[in-house]
């Protein structure tokens, strides 16, 4: 019996209603799997809800959530430093705008496709949802690949890319910020561009630098929150992350943050990760080694490997995207934090953490785990954190960099980092009061959708049919 049929069976909801749901929203939108995957968690875990609430069915909220409010595709044109002119693809998801503005990221990947970024949108409405502020939904990006361009190259692409994006996009808009391939570099270069087609200087990006309006802590947001979501679940067992173990994948912007963090709280980390493979150090990465590979990966935009040039006693090994699990999550250890890219875990990968004693899964990345490896993680109740609940903390900061742009004036580092560690809790807190609420105690996925949902739901109905 899958787990919709479960829970269907259990509330006395239909089960046929996921089943069509799912049915329309794959006619509608083929060759979309990211998509799929993340309507169908939802609105499984949504089935309880539907069921205690009929106008929710009524007012067709499911059925307009999954729909984006608007799509914006456009050609974006460049020249490389060759001479030749280059085509890639830009996109905008503006998928929910009932309680603020469009906010979400901007990836730059060559995987970038319409259904992933839907499916981050479609995530990105319930996380900012969760975060308690004002933000709508939205996640765009270019199927660019920043990896191995100059300097000049990725200038002239954001450029061309701004120069479309910035007739859709403004502070009380549609506020973009970075993601996958997306960091301080290139934020700068749109930012410019922005500002010089507008003749205005505006919070119309977040993730800005320190001197033009950016806010202390935003960088460091998101992995510090998915530390500090860990530790909140941990505390629901009197533990701590003193001592703890720790696999993170990864060693962009969410991973050199979240081993900062693991550091702060006295934890140790072991692995770090990029796309050719991940380097395994027995002693830990300790400041030092982080501040190698921060600079490594943000300044010398080298590989992962070279960590063991400088730090031999530590083992590199390749990984191989075919092969049926990723080994570096088949080491002993007490939590997990995937911090790379989507369906980074799967069924194997879940049960290698588990037999190696992991017990606490908090997710940087959106979406990491796969759907048979979430379901692992919930029969065997372990303190899982799905990524739309514990890495809010980019977003809740982006948030508040807004704010702080609209009342020109900073905050100190102790006070953003204050409240992202106060928003962390408050979306523990909900997470844990919506699961219970509907039977689920213990369930972070179900108790983070149910909340994310019922506020962006009550809002469209308040709303009417637009
Ligand atoms: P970065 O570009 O800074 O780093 C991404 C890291 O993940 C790199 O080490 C990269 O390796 C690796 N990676 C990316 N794609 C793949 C892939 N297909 N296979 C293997 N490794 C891969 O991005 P971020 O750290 O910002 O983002 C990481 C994750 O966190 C993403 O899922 C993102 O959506 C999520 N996230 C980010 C937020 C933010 O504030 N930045 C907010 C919330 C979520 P390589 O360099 O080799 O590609």
């Amino acid at each position: 019996m899958s787990v919709t049929e479960t829970e269907t069976k259990k509330t006395g909801a239909q089960p046929e209603f996921v089943h069509d749901v799912m049915a329309n929203v794959k006619a509608k939108n083929p060759s979309e799997p990211e998509f799929h995957q993340a309507v169908e968690e939802v609105v499984e875990s949504l089935v309880v809800v539907l069921d205690r609430h009929p106008e929710y069915r009524s007012n067709k909220i499911i059925e307009r959530i999954i729909e984006p409010e608007r799509v914006i595709m456009f050609r974006v044109p460049w020249m490389d430093d060759q001479g030749e002119v280059q085509i890639n693809r830009g996109f905008r998801i503006e998928m929910n705008s009932v309680i603020g503005p469009y906010k979400g990221g901007l990836r730059f990947h060559p995987s970038v496709n319409l259904g992933i970024l839907k499916f981050l949108a479609f995530e990105q409405v319930f996380k900012n949802s969760l975060t308690t502020l004002p933000m709508g939904g939205g996640k765009g990006g270019s199927d660019f690949d920043p990896k191995g361009k100059s300097d000049n190259e990725v200038m002239r692409f954001c450029q061309s890319f701004m120069s479309e994006l910035f007739r859709h996009i403004g502070p009380n808009t549609d506020i973009p910020a970075g993601d996958i391939g997306v960091g301080g570099r290139e934020i700068g270069f749109l930012f410019g561009q922005y500002r010089k087609l507008r003749n205005e200087f505006t919070g119309v990006l977040t993730g800005k630098g320190i001197n033009w309006g950016g806010s202390l802590i935003r960088p460091e947001a998101t992995g510090y929150g998915a530390v500090y979501f860990a530790a909140e679940m941990l505390a629901t067992r009197n533990e701590t992350m003193e001592g703890k173990t720790c696999l993170v994948s990864g060693s962009g912007n969410v991973a050199q943050y979240t081993t900062e963090k693991i550091l702060d709280l006295g934890g140790k980390v072991l692995t770090l990760s990029d796309s050719g493979g991940y380097i395994y150090d027995e002693e830990g990465i300790d400041r030092e080694k982080l501040a190698f590979v921060m600079d490594l990966k943000n300044n010398r935009r080298g590989r992962i490997k070279e960590y063991v040039e400088k730090y031999p006693k530590a083992v590199f090994t390749p990984i191989d995207p075919a092969a049926e699990s990723n080994p570096l999550w088949n080491h002993k250890a007490d939590c997990a934090f995937p911090s790379a890219t989507q369906n980074e875990v799967n069924l194997k990968d879940a049960q290698n953490l588990l037999d190696n004693g992991v017990y606490v899964v908090s997710e940087g990345a959106n979406m990491p785990t796969t759907p048979d490896g979430v379901k692992l993680f919930l029969d065997k109740g372990i303190l899982y954190g799905p990524g739309k609940a514990a890495n809010a903390g980019g977003v809740a900061v982006s948030g508040l960099e807004m704010a702080q742009n609209s009342m020109r004036y900073s905050w100190t580092r102790e006070e953003v980092d204050n409240r992202l560690r106060l928003i962390m809790k408050d979306i523990h807190a909900s997470c844990v009061d919506a699961a219970g609420r509907f039977n689920y105690e213990g369930n972070y996925v179900n108790g983070a959708n149910i909340a994310g949902f019922l506020k962006v739901a009550d809002a469209m109905i308040d709303q009417g049919i637009i």
